[in-house]
């Protein structure tokens, strides 16, 4: 499943190849659970569109459109029941979407993938969506298994804090008190949005954290390693375009290269590169977890 790199990484790729272009028509396939909105709505939300800018939230790609002058009129509000409150207040927010505008949310899923491709270029199986550009490059979806979802809606919000943008005494403070095991509680993303299983581990281990402590056991010297770990760790899978495990591939189909820099994540059995001890393999939160029972405490 991507995770913030990963979603990071396709975010950029995107921003360098569609901001300034336009939607010209979109083609949306037949599978109805790719869609949360009507597919009716995102042709057209999306149909004579400009691409503003691209947006990461969490593991959400948001594009900004600013809708062609003729569909303005008909672009419907947030619909209540997913937005509530929040819809109506994220409008006037400096940095967030001018009231005018709309946004087309993408989340990858487990195996969800953007392409920006030639117009010719074969269609992959498993293909969802396409939106023509008038570059006259097109902007693909793909995903085989089909845990992705598109939609649009206007003053897009969605909760947890950024862990590259949160201070270091926020982040102590989302901790405090808490029961559950450290993993759980980085991966709730109503806490930290966008780190998955993979950056977890990776960054409890450099922390030296074992993934069950309590969260609210944690001193505050070790937060401070783990805000830090965190925090490189991030910046490091982010500069290495991402980690390919499974369908990972950025908008050009190129693989990114973190997942050779893993110290724990999928090497159980093997030997931690820090003490040479077997990295132990456990179930925390129903997700596979990777520690080193010697460096990790
Ligand atoms: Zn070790």
């Amino acid at each position: 499943m991507p995770e913030l790199p990963e979603v990071e990484t396709i975010r950029r790729g995107l921003a360098q190849r569609i901001v300034g272009d336009r939607i010209n028509s979109v083609w949306l396939g037949d599978k109805p659970q790719t869609f949360k909105s009507p597919p009716q709505e995102i042709a057209t939300a999306l149909e004579g569109a400009h691409v503003c800018d691209v947006r990461r939230m969490g593991k959400h790609i948001v594009i900004d459109l600013r809708p062609s002058k003729r569909n303005q009129r008909r672009l419907p509000e947030a619909p209540l029941e997913r937005q509530p409150v929040r819809a109506k207040r994220a409008g006037g927010k400096p940095g967030g979407a001018s009231a005018a505008g709309t946004q087309w949310i993408i989340h990858l899923g487990m195996t969800g993938s953007l392409q920006v491709t030639s117009a010719d270029a074969d269609i992959l199986k498993h293909t969802h969506a396409i939106a023509d550009l008038a570059s006259g490059r097109q902007l693909r979806f793909v995903d085989p298994r089909r845990f992705g979802r598109m939609w649009v809606t206007s003053g897009f919000e969605t909760c947890g804090t950024e862990p590259l943008h949160i201070n270091e005494d926020d982040f102590a403070r989302i901790f405090h008190g808490r029961a559950t095991p450290i993993k759980s509680a980085l991966l709730n993303q109503k806490l930290l949005r966008g780190l998955g299983n993979i950056y977890a581990d990776e960054s409890l281990f450099r922390a030296g954290i074992r993934p069950r402590r309590r969260a609210g056991s944690l001193t505050r010297q070790e937060l401070t390693r783990l805000y830090k770990a965190i925090r490189e760790v991030l910046t490091e899978a982010i500069a290495a375009g991402g980690s390919s495990i499974s369908d990972y591939f950025d908008v050009e189909g190129e693989p990114g290269l973190f997942q050779t820099q893993h110290r724990v994540y999928g090497r159980g059995g093997e030997a931690c590169v820090r003490c040479g001890t077997a990295i132990k393999r456990i179930v925390v939160a129903g997700r596979g977890t990777h520690y080193c029972p010697k460096c990790q405490r």
